[in-house]
């Protein structure tokens, strides 16, 4: 066995606590890593790995960082999905026998960072814990910057949590050892870091004394654990109050609208799939917020649209108010601008790091909610009235804040110099004595000059020998012998004091040690008196959010011309002149061609449609789901007019570049993604699948797409959408009695192709293929001999063409049955008049679009 130096076992030992964490152990200036963590360090951060003697034979690798730049090194750590506990001496070296003691003050994780770069105002950073007992599951989130603590379980499974866990994008799952595997398993198509630790949950005396009683007693058991779970590894990991971690939100996971992973991702509702950035999505079109609590609830709300009616009603009837108001509109968005992030100024109160500037910032919000609170009372809205009805605007915090604290205090609150004058006696009495020492100084000097007549006389102070009266060498001469005491001499000066002097500066230093001391405390106190208010500041947040994501709705529908969706219980969705709400916006100029939809219980629930590429199909299939979504978020939407059912779920297969997760082929992907549609899509909920059948040979696609067709006809029932390349797929609108097909027209003149962007009824022609082999550019000899091949592939399934040019040219099989889409010109025709008729129809509707 080696044996250490004493001060190498120390480190062994506080390591013992921090085994999944890289040690930081302060030693004088330096973090220093030793052993495993060193190499490992060295290798992640990219410093210099050098070794110490430490009492084995064998020198200890070590690596360090200085400790003023550390934040940086342990904030790139983070980032790479790493944990680093801060060890710190807790007792002055210079009065400790033997070995300075240190422990570990804080680990910073990736779910629980609280000063970060990646860490951004406008998204939340949560953690997430998971626990089991028997069938049961649950989870918790919680984002300790702001508090925010949710819960919800699922008392049969784990999957349908499993969506669940994915909304909070979570960095960082806590979880029991049990579990480990199968999260591992089901994070790993996520593409990104997360980061997993097993623990044990809280005990239930020391849960309860946290939360007050009314927080847990309603709850199940298995969410109390999963709270309990995520609690333990917080405090373990902070070492410092969570008094703003609360309040519990308990939920149901069936109260919202589902959407997995693959859809959120598929219809690019916070981030875009080629970019993942917030640019080119659905939020950042929403997004019109004016706080950054607003901008976190709007992500929220997009990310959970909600199942149930009323609270969407609710939404919808403010939006309504505030999109037809402009005045009020204006009105409320000034008062919002003037609002700095409560809900993380709350978490820095409570975790002991606010600042002067921060309690005046948080003042100055505070000054803005009256102003909010009126103009929602008399809005004429029911719901904005109710989300003020009860607030408490906070007024004698800001008032408490406004009398203690100056308006431009420093940043540090140990200094001095942020308290008003006048709210303290001591402290008044204090400063007092440091200025009228001051002035006595002042005074001093002036009277010095006139008896001496050493017109550069003058007083200084230096931290070593304190006030001094200077003399410069030219002028020595005019000064008495004996008049001071010597006190310094410099080049060409000399320094002296007198007792008087000394006597004063005794004074004036006591009082300024004193000031500085008795600041910091009377700051504590408002700081600790805040900290008692804390659950007030949050609720008024809260409402703050709200109202600011309301507003931003608002705004963006006011801007765009959205119309106020109308919402069933039913099963018939009927879009009139639907727009896709990011496509048109980033259009610039050019018109986004509206088209309609109507899916129906009575006349055609699926559509199928063909055409070429770049017509813009999937374009349309993703309108249809994201003014659904928008619907159910309580938006306005981007429409003629729109009847929405609730949907519980929307289910998306859209090829996208994600394809190759994992090492899987698209076509193994496609059918994982089509088992998952199958056994959760109900009557209530919308299928979306782009190039079904894709991946894999003709004849075996093609059959799969129709029996994944026929079984969402006949066993599910719900509302579809479905493109393919396969035209040959056109006949199943004969059997299938709730099916019809559509194409995106397309115009046809010497040769010369145009997408008109507009759906029409009936089977797209199928030689668009070779014409956009063309455009790319291909040898005429290819395209001359697959326009040859084709004629003779048609050829031989004469029936099958027969069907597709019935389909698509007689005018009379389309119209015979209802049209699935509202507003189609009669008839699908690809070439010739009615081509035009559809072309002129499309430019209309673009001009009425616009
Ligand atoms: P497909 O799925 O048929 O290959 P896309 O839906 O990807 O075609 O559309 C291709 C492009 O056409 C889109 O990027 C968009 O710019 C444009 N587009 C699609 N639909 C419309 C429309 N209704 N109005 C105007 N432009 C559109």
């Amino acid at each position: 066995m080696a044996s250490y130096t004493p001060m190498i076992e120390q480190y062994l030992a506080v390591k013992e606590e921090a085994k999944d964490a890289f040690l930081f152990f302060r030693l004088g200036d330096f973090y220093e890593l030793f052993f495993q963590d060193a190499v490992l360090a060295a290798r992640e951060l990219d410093i210099t790995l050098t070794g110490r003697a430490g009492g084995a034979e064998e020198k200890i690798p070590m690596c360090g960082v200085p400790y003023h730049s550390a934040d940086n090194y342990i904030a790139r750590l983070i980032e790479k999905g790493y944990k680093v506990a801060i060890c710190e001496q807790v007792e002055d070296p210079a009065a400790a026998k033997g070995v300075v003691r240190r422990e570990i003050v804080r680990v910073v994780t990736p779910g629980t960072v609280m000063e970060s770069k990646s860490l951004t105002d406008e998204a939340n950073n949560f953690i997430v814990s998971a626990a089991a007992e028997g069938a049961s599951y649950a989870i918790a989130a919680c984002d300790l910057t702001t508090g925010e603590l949710y819960v919800t379980s699922c008392e049969e499974s784990f999957d349908p949590l499993v969506d669940e866990l994915g909304v909070y994008h979570p960095a960082e799952i806590v979880t029991e050892a049990a579990m480990t595997e199968q999260l591992r398993n089901r994070t790993a198509s996520w593409n990104r870091l997360v980061l997993l630790s097993e623990r044990a949950p809280m005990d239930k005396d020391r849960l309860e004394a946290h939360f007050s009683e009314d927080q847990l007693s309603g709850l199940a058991a298995i969410r109390v654990k999963a709270v309990a779970l995520l609690l333990a590894y917080l405090d373990e990991t902070q070492k410092r109050s969570l008094a703003h971690v609360r309040s519990v939100r308990s939920y149901e996971p069936s109260h919202y609208l589902v959407l997995d992973p693959f859809t959120r991702r598929n219809l690019e509702l916070t981030e875009t799939v080629q970019s993942r950035s917030k640019k080119g999505s659905l939020l950042w079109l929403l997004d019109k917020t004016e706080t950054s609590m607003g901008a976190r609830l709007l992500r929220r709300w997009i990310d959970k649209p909600l199942l149930s009616r009323d609270p969407v009603e609710k939404r919808l009837e403010a939006v309504d108010k505030l999109c037809s108001d402009l005045i009020l509109r204006e009105d409320v968005r000034r008062e919002l601008d003037g609002i700095y992030d409560l809900e993380r100024l709350v978490g820095r109160v409570a975790f002991g790091s606010a600042n002067g500037r921060d309690l005046n910032a948080l003042k100055q919000s505070l000054r803005h909610v009256p102003a909010l609170r009126e103009l929602c009372a008399v809005s004429g809205s029911a719901t904005l009235a109710a989300l003020v009805a009860r607030i408490d605007d906070c007024r004698d915090l800001a008032d408490t804040i406004e009398t203690v604290v100056i308006d431009d205090p420093p940043v540090s609150v140990r200094d001095g110099g942020l308290i008003r004058s006048g709210y303290d006696e001591y402290l008044d009495r204090l400063r007092g004595a440091s200025t009228d020492g001051k002035k006595w100084l002042a005074d001093l000097e002036r009277r010095e000059r006139e008896a001496t007549g050493i017109k550069s006389l003058k007083i200084g102070y230096n931290k070593v020998f304190g006030y001094f009266l200077e003399v410069s060498k030219a002028n020595l001469s005019l000064l008495p012998e004996g008049r001071y005491e010597r006190k310094q001499t410099l080049a060409n000066a000399e320094r002296f004091v007198t007792p008087e002097l000394k006597e004063k500066e005794r004074l004036i230093l006591e009082a300024e040690e004193k000031m500085v001391d008795v600041e910091y405390r009377i700051f504590m106190e408002l700081r600790d008196h805040l900290a008692s208010q804390l659950h007030r500041l949050q609720k008024l947040a809260e409402m703050i959010a709200t109202l600011d994501a309301l507003q931003s709705l608002a705004t963006v529908s006011a801007e765009r011309r959205y119309v106020k969706p109308q919402l069933t219980d039913g099963y018939d969705l009927i879009v009139e002149q639907g727009r896709h709400p990011v496509v048109e916006a980033v259009m610039e100029g050019k018109p986004f061609i509206a088209n309609g939809t109507a899916l129906t219980a009575e006349e055609a629930s699926m559509l199928l449609i063909t055409g070429p590429n770049m017509a813009g199909k999937s374009t349309y299939m993703r309108q249809v789901a994201l003014i659904c979504i928008m619907a159910q978020i309580g938006c306005f939407v981007p429409a003629k007019s729109a009847v929405v059912p609730l949907l519980d779920r929307i289910f998306t297969r859209i090829g996208a570049a994600d394809d190759l997760i994992g090492g899987q082929s698209t076509f193994m992907v496609e059918m994982k993604d089509i088992q998952i549609m199958t056994s959760k899509a109900t009557p209530r909920s919308l299928v979306i699948i782009d190039e079904l059948g894709r991946g894999t040979s003709t004849a075996e696609g093609m059959s799969i797409a129709q029996a994944v067709i026929e079984y969402v006809h006949h066993r599910i029932g719900c509302k579809a959408l479905v493109s393919t390349h396969f035209h040959e797929l056109a006949h199943l609108e004969e059997t299938l009695p709730k099916l019809r097909n559509a194409c995106m027209a397309v115009r046809e003149s010497d040769g010369d192709v145009t997408f008109l962007r507009r759906l029409v009824p009936g089977a797209a022609s199928t030689s668009y293929g070779i014409y956009c082999a063309r455009l790319a550019g291909l040898p005429e000899r290819i395209i001359d001999r697959a326009y040859e091949l084709l004629e003779d592939a048609n050829a031989g399934h004469a029936s099958d063409a027969a069907i597709d040019e019935a389909e698509g040219t007689d005018g009379e099989t389309a119209a015979r049955k209802q049209p699935a889409y509202a507003g189609a010109a009669s008839g699908a025709l690809l070439q010739g008049s009615a081509a035009r008729e559809a072309s002129a129809a499309a430019e209309d509707a673009a001009t009425a679009a616009s």
